[in-house]
C-alpha cells in the first residue's frame, strides 16, 4: 500500500492573496527543513501531499515542529475507484484491532457518484459483514476511519497528529530577538516565529566580566531555536565598554534602567540594518524591577520601533512549560553569568523617571560608544549543528 503524508493547513487567513503566500511560505519553509530526505511535494489549496520513500516518522516529526501545519496525517493513497477503495479500506481495517469503529468520507469530488453519508455506509456494511465482533459507535468510536475523496486519488486515515498551528515562518516579515541566556527571550522567540515572524539574534556580552560559556549558551539556544526556523542569524555586541561607563557614571539606582535603553537604542539600530520590522523581547510585566510598566516606558522611549513582548502577560510557570515543551529549558538553566547580572546594583528603581533617566545618561558619551559597538559587531550565522555548543 502506497502511504502519503497529507498535511491540513493552519490558521489561513481568508484574505486570498494572503492564502496564497502562506502556502508558498509554507512549502518553501518544509522544502529547506527536509532537504536531506529525498522527497516529492505537492500542493494545492487546501492541503499538501509529501511522498517519499525515506522512514515516514522522521518526516512527520519534522514537520511537527514547522509553524503553519495544522495538523498531519499518515494516509494510504489509492486511485478514485470506487472498488479500489472498498478493497484498500478493508484490508487497512483487518490489521487493527478495534471493537467499535465509524466512517467518515469526506467528498470533495462531485463527480463521485455516491454520497458521503451513503458512502460511509457502504464501507461500512464491507467491514461489519468482513470482520466478526465489531459495532459502529458514531458518538465515541475506537477505530475512526477516515476516508478522503479528491479528484484523481482518495486518501485513507486514522490518526491526525496535530501539528504546531500558527502562521509559516516569514508571512509576517522579520524581527530581531534580543536573546539572553535565561529561560523566557527563546521562549518570546518560539511564540514570535509561530506568528509567522522570522527571526535574527541580538545578544549582548561583557567580555570578560561575562565567559565565553555564556555566549556559547546562547549558542546553543539559537541551534534549538533552529529546530523551527533553519540556519538563524546571531548577532554579538560587545557590550564591556557600555557597562563600564554606565557602572563609572551613573547612579546605581538607574544603571539598569540607563543599561536596558542602550540595549534598546542598539537593538533598533541593528533591525533597521537588517529590515528587522520589530524588536522582540523576553520581558514580562512585572518579572523584575526594569519590567514595571513606568520602567518599561522610560526604557522604550529611546524607539519608536514596535517591541513585541509575546511573554508581557504570561506566568513564569506557564513559561517554564513552553521552555521545557521546545527543548530550551535545560540549556537556559545553566549557570553562566548574563550581562545584566553583573554589576547588578542593590535597589534598582522601580519607577523610574524618564527626565531623571535622560540627565543621566548624558554623563556618558553614549553615541559614541553605540557606534563602535555595532561597528565591531559579529554576525554569526548558526546552523543545525548542535554538536558545537556541547557545555
Ligand atoms: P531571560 O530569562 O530571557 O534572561 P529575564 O527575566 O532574566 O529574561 P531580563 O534579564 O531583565 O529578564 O531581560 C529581559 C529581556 O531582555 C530578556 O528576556 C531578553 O529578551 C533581553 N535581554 C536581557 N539580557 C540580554 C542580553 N544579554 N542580550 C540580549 N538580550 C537580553
Ligand atoms: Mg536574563
Amino acid at each position: 500500500m502506497e502511504q502519503i503524508i497529507l498535511i491540513k493547513y493552519g490558521e489561513l487567513t481568508t484574505k486570498k492573496a494572503n492564502r496564497n503566500l502562506f502556502i508558498k511560505t509554507l512549502y518553501d519553509n518544509i522544502l529547506e527543513k527536509l532537504q536531506d530526505y529525498q522527497v516529492k511535494i505537492t500542493k494545492d489549496r487546501v492541503r499538501m501531499f509529501i511522498e517519499t520513500k525515506d522512514n515516514i516518522d522522521d518526516i512527520v516529526n519534522i514537520l511537527s515542529n514547522i509553524p503553519g501545519i495544522h495538523s498531519i496525517v499518515v494516509a494510504v493513497k489509492v486511485d478514485t475507484n470506487i472498488e479500489e477503495i472498498k478493497k484498500t479500506t478493508l484490508d487497512i481495517a483487518k490489521k487493527i484491532n478495534f471493537k467499535t469503529f465509524k466512517v467518515e468520507t469526506k467528498r470533495s469530488n462531485k463527480e463521485f457518484p455516491i454520497h458521503s453519508m451513503e458512502f460511509n455506509q457502504v464501507i461500512g456494511s464491507i467491514l461489519l459483514k468482513n470482520i466478526p465482533n465489531i459495532k459502529v459507535d458514531v458518538r465515541n468510536p475506537e477505530y475512526l476511519l477516515k476516508i478522503e475523496i479528491r479528484e484523481k486519488y482518495t486518501y485513507i486515515y486514522q490518526k491526525e497528529k496535530g501539528g504546531l498551528g500558527g502562521y509559516p515562518i516569514g508571512v509576517a516579515g522579520k524581527g530581531l530577538l534580543m536573546l539572553s541566556g535565561g529561560i523566557d527571550s527563546p521562549v518570546a522567540g518560539y511564540l514570535a516565529m509561530k506568528r509567522g515572524i522570522k527571526i535574527e539574534c541580538i545578544y549582548f556580552e561583557s567580555p570578560p566580566h561575562t565567559s565565553i560559556n555564556a555566549k556559547n549558551k546562547v549558542k546553543k539556544l539559537v541551534s534549538k531555536l533552529n529546530n523551527y526556523q533553519s540556519n538563524i542569524t546571531l548577532h554579538v555586541i560587545n557590550f564591556t565598554k557600555i557597562q563600564e561607563a554606565i557602572y563609572q557614571n551613573i547612579n546605581p539606582n538607574y544603571m539598569i534602567t540607563i543599561m536596558r535603553r542602550m540595549m534598546y537604542r542598539i537593538s533598533t539600530l541593528v533591525a533597521q540594518k537588517n529590515n528587522c520590522l520589530a524588536i522582540i523581547n523576553g520581558e514580562s510585566v512585572g518579572q523584575v524591577a526594569s519590567q514595571t510598566l513606568t520602567s518599561m516606558q522610560v526604557i522604550n522611549n529611546v524607539t519608536n520601533y514596535p517591541i513585541i513582548r509575546p511573554l508581557a502577560c504570561y506566568d513564569k510557570l506557564d513559561i517554564i512549560n513552553i521552555s521545557k515543551k521546545i527543548d530550551t529549558y535545560e540549556t537556559s538553566i545553566l549557570p553562566y553569568e548574563d550581562c545584566c547580572t553583573i554589576f547588578l546594583p542593590k535597589h534598582p528603581v522601580i519607577n523610574p523617571n524618564l527626565d531623571k533617566a535622560i540627565a543621566y545618561e548624558k554623563n556618558i558619551n553614549y553615541e559614541e560608544l553605540i557606534q563602535e559597538a555595532i561597528n565591531n559587531m559579529e554576525n554569526i550565522k548558526i546552523t543545525n549543528n548542535q554538536e558545537k555548543f556541547k557545555l
